[in-house]
């Protein structure tokens, strides 16, 4: 028998990109698939900690084996701000041009650019917890570029590039990113 994993995430990008990378071993079920709507707590002041709390909730409530993931754009001038806030950095909305705008102006006379996208996943599996992390560096550049990906995806040029995650599109973008990083590792673990 196939075994069960929940991804307590109800992004389909999310669960496709992860379900295509494990292949047929492993039956992978969203939040939606176990009927949960509850809104998962996340109130740590870490990824780590907040990937935790997420697949912590599903082993407790559902008694599954889980993984939840969290990631955050650390900005080395702004001491890792946004971090743990990156999706409502300007507010509850989760605007991402609100979020890039007040990213920008925060960022107006600093000369170091440096920034780094990182991911967390934690898995829980047979009552054992793991940790898998993912990081890209880069540069946050001063306004955006390109019209693909999300969220901070236009201001952020990874190391090694010239252009914008933005401007890269997905299918380049999906081979070095934090998320991808991150996913291979937990990929390779469940496959071994
Ligand atoms: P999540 O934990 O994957 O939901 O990501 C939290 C927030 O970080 C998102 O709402 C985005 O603002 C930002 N973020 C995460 N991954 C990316 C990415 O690949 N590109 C740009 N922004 C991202």
């Amino acid at each position: 028998m196939k075994k069960k994993l929940v991804f307590a995430t109800n992004n389909a990008h999310k669960l496709e990109e992860i379900a295509s990378i494990l292949g047929d071993k492993i039956e992978l079920l969203s939040l939606k698939d176990i009927h949960c709507q509850a809104d998962i707590p996340e109130t740590s002041d870490t990824l780590e900690g907040n990937a935790i709390q997420k697949a912590e909730y599903i082993h407790q409530h559902y008694g599954m084996d889980c993984f939840a993931d969290d990631t955050g754009l650390e900005v080395e001038a702004l001491n890792g701000a946004p971090g743990i806030y990156s999706a409502r950095y300007a507010g509850e909305g989760h605007d991402s041009e609100a979020n890039m705008k007040k990213l920008l102006e925060n960022m107006q006379d600093k000369e170091n650019r440096k920034a780094q996208f990182r991911t967390a996943i934690c898995l829980i599996m047979d009552g054992e917890t793991h940790l898998f992390e993912g990081i890209v560096k880069g540069e946050i550049i001063k306004e955006k570029k390109g019209g693909a990906g999300f969220g901070y995806d236009p201001i952020f040029v990874p190391e090694g590039y010239d252009l914008t995650f933005a401007e890269l599109g997905n299918d380049i973008k999906n081979t070095i990113s934090h998320r991808a990083k991150a996913v291979e590792k937990l990929c390779s673990f469940l496959n071994k």
